[in-house]
């Protein structure tokens, strides 16, 4: 039987992993249910390994090149690209994107208007990340510990792990030396005065910001690289910075009802890449920042491996032959 401490998203998806191999799993998390005390439940849910190109290492590239084929056996991806716009005053902002990126093409005002109609007219050119794709969290979280149930995984909610346990998934509470809390923050919109249905980024020299489409006409909008431990809901500056982006994609996000506010803490080492660690002969996932919906396939099937070297059914073959 393998113990896992944490069921958020490095919790499930390594789980998932090693039912694949044919392991017995328990899951502890001190949450009240699914993702329900999970930092991704804040989550734009975007798999976009070519846009994060932009900031982060090539290896978050390669190592998120397959997520959404892998949660696409989970959950519901929309596999429609990333649409990447800049106000006119920003344009150089555009560029300078591109030059940090690949994977996009460059669209006219025409070739926006036909993938976002309702942008249409609002925006010169943009960058199409035709691969790129989202998920919702949320539903993702949820659809994951239901699979691992009916596959025979335990999660225990309500708790916290016991102290031995063979992997550690607490996130920031799993205290790692040099785990660093990165804030990120978001708002929920319902707006159904605005069909949108892709995730667009809007490029902004001070905050660049994110939006993604959820059902029933709500939009997530969330700021990237706020650096802060703080747990306090989000500031009146940045709710404000978040809503002036909407607005500045279209006036219609006037009429937008506000549904949630919210702020996780992303746990992160120094150079944002994610780690499996041994510490006290317990294996540690963790330091997925702003990746893990990106990353935790990748690193998950990495933890299964050493957890769990050989499939369980290739033992009981070896044992009887
Ligand atoms: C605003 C925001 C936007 C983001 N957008 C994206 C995105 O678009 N794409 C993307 O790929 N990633 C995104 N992320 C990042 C992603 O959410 C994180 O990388 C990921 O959730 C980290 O996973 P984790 O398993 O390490 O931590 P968590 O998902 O937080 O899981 C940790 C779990 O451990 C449990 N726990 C803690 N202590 C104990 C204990 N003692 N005993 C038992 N259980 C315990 C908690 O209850 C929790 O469920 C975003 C994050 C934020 C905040």
């Amino acid at each position: 039987m393998i113990k896992i401490a944490g069921a958020g998203l490095a919790g499930l998806t390594t789980a998932y992993e090693l039912l694949q191999r044919g392991a017995e799993v328990t899951l502890f998390d001190s949450g009240s249910g699914p993702g329900s005390t999970s930092v991704a439940r804040y989550a734009g849910g975007m798999l976009a390994p070519f846009c994060e190109g932009e900031s982060a290492e090539e290896e978050v590239i390669t190592l998120g090149s397959r997520a959404s084929e892998w949660w696409a056996k989970i959950t519901a991806v929309h596999r429609r690209g990333t649409l990447v716009v800049a106000p006119p005053r920003d344009r150089a902002e555009l560029t300078r994107f591109a030059r940090r990126t690949r994977g996009h093409q460059l669209l006219t005002h025409a070739e926006i208007a036909e993938l976002e109609p309702a942008l249409s007219g609002r925006f010169a050119t943009g960058l199409f990340f035709k691969e790129e794709a989202h998920l919702d969290p949320r539903r993702a979280l949820r659809d994951l510990a239901q699979v691992i149930t009916d596959m025979g995984g335990q999660i225990v909610y309500g708790h916290p792990a016991p102290k031995r346990v063979d992997l550690n998934c607490t996130g920031m509470a799993a205290g790692l030396p040099g785990l660093r809390p990165v804030r990120g923050e978001m708002v929920i919109l319902r707006c159904p005065e605005i069909d949108l249905r892709r995730t667009l980024r809007l490029l902004h020299p001070r905050i660049p910001l994110y939006l993604v489409p959820r059902d029933d006409h709500h939009v997530m909008i969330g700021a990237t690289m706020i650096e802060s431990s703080s747990t306090r809901a989000p500031t009146l500056r940045s709710v404000h910075e978040l809503l002036s982006a909407a607005f500045a994609l279209h006036p219609a996000f006037g009429e937008a009802s506000l549904v949630e506010l919210g702020a996780g803490l992303r746990p992160a080492f120094a150079d944002n890449l994610p780690r499996l660690i041994e510490q006290d002969g317990v294996l540690h996932l963790n330091g997925l920042y702003r990746h893990g919906f990106l990353l935790a396939p990748e690193m998950a099937r990495r933890a299964a491996a050493k957890l769990m070297p050989q499939p369980a059914n290739i033992f009981a073959k070896e044992r009887n032959g």
